[in-house]
């Protein structure tokens, strides 16, 4: 129960890699707040079965992407729980596109959410902050290792993981570490389909433990970098991702 007492947002939370570190929160004993878009069935069963082993939790609707809703969503917090420790930015999407096909309108959808969400949801939640707290962003292994037809989504991957090393020296003198996770390729409902196949195949070929991650793969780490046993890490870019390198797909 290394992270009794502390209140945890995780973006994205109703499903996938975001419920995963959602439960390991709550079994870690953390206060979790699950956010979610639109699946709030999927969210109450998230926070039912945090309940269910004894751990405290709530959903709480709003579009990472929109400003008023975040916005919102702290101040609920704020009222409810007077605090915050830990942020866990998870919410994203990817559009996978050819260059010849790329829409603006696909841009906006995956920086405004994937970047500007991320950066929003830090400043309204440091208003929240005490004097020591986490911030963990949720990158991906496309950040360093794009795949084909993955610019926009891998620059807005990029870009996650330098205003990670940024805001760990803003918020240093402050007692508040940033570090990202890249996940390699993880068994979603946002992935369920693309991992298929010819693709499939090769994507475990190249991954040295030999098959794709789960949600359950990841979440440990993030429990780590929000406890106080990663009190010296800060600024640090982490791939949990089964040893993938250069994947060039
Ligand atoms: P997923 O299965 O598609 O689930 C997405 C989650 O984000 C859902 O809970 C969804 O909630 C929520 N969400 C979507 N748009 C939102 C918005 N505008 N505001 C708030 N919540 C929103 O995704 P995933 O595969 O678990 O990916 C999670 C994160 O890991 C993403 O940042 C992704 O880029 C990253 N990642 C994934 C992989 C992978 O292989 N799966 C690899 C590397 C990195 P609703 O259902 O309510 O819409």
């Amino acid at each position: 129960m290394k992270l009794s007492g502390k209140i945890a947002v995780v973006t994205g939370a109703s499903k996938g890699i975001g419920a995963g570190i959602a439960r390991a929160l709550g079994d870690a004993g953390a206060t979790v707040i699950v956010n979610y878009a639109s699946s709030k069935d999927d969210a109450d069963e998230v926070v039912s079965l945090i309940q269910s082993k004894g751990g405290k939790a709530r959903a709480i609707q709003a579009d990472m992407s929109k400003s008023a809703d975040i916005t919102r969503m702290f101040e609920a917090i704020r009222d409810d729980f007077g605090t915050l420790d830990i942020l866990v930015n998870n919410a994203g999407v990817a559009v996978f596109q050819m260059i010849e096909d790329l829409t603006e309108e696909a841009f906006h959808q995956q920086f405004n959410l994937n970047v500007l969400g991320y950066l929003l949801a830090t400043r309204e939640a440091l208003k929240h902050f005490g004097t020591l707290g986490s911030i963990i962003n949720i990158s991906s292994i496309l950040s360093t290792d794009p795949y084909l037809a993955s610019s926009v989504y891998s620059a807005t991957k990029g870009a996650v993981d330098t205003l990670t090393f940024a805001l760990s020296r803003e918020l240093g003198p402050r007692g508040i570490r940033v570090n990202s996770i890249l996940p390699g390729h993880t068994n979603t409902p946002g992935t369920s389909g693309n991992f298929a196949g010819t693709l499939g195949e090769k994507l475990i070929a190249g991954t040295p433990l030999g098959r794709f991650g789960e949600p359950e793969d990841i979440a440990p780490v993030v429990v780590f970098l929000a406890s106080d046993d990663a009190h010296w890490v800060t600024g640090e870019s982490i791939r949990v991702s089964g040893g993938v390198r250069g994947v060039g797909y």
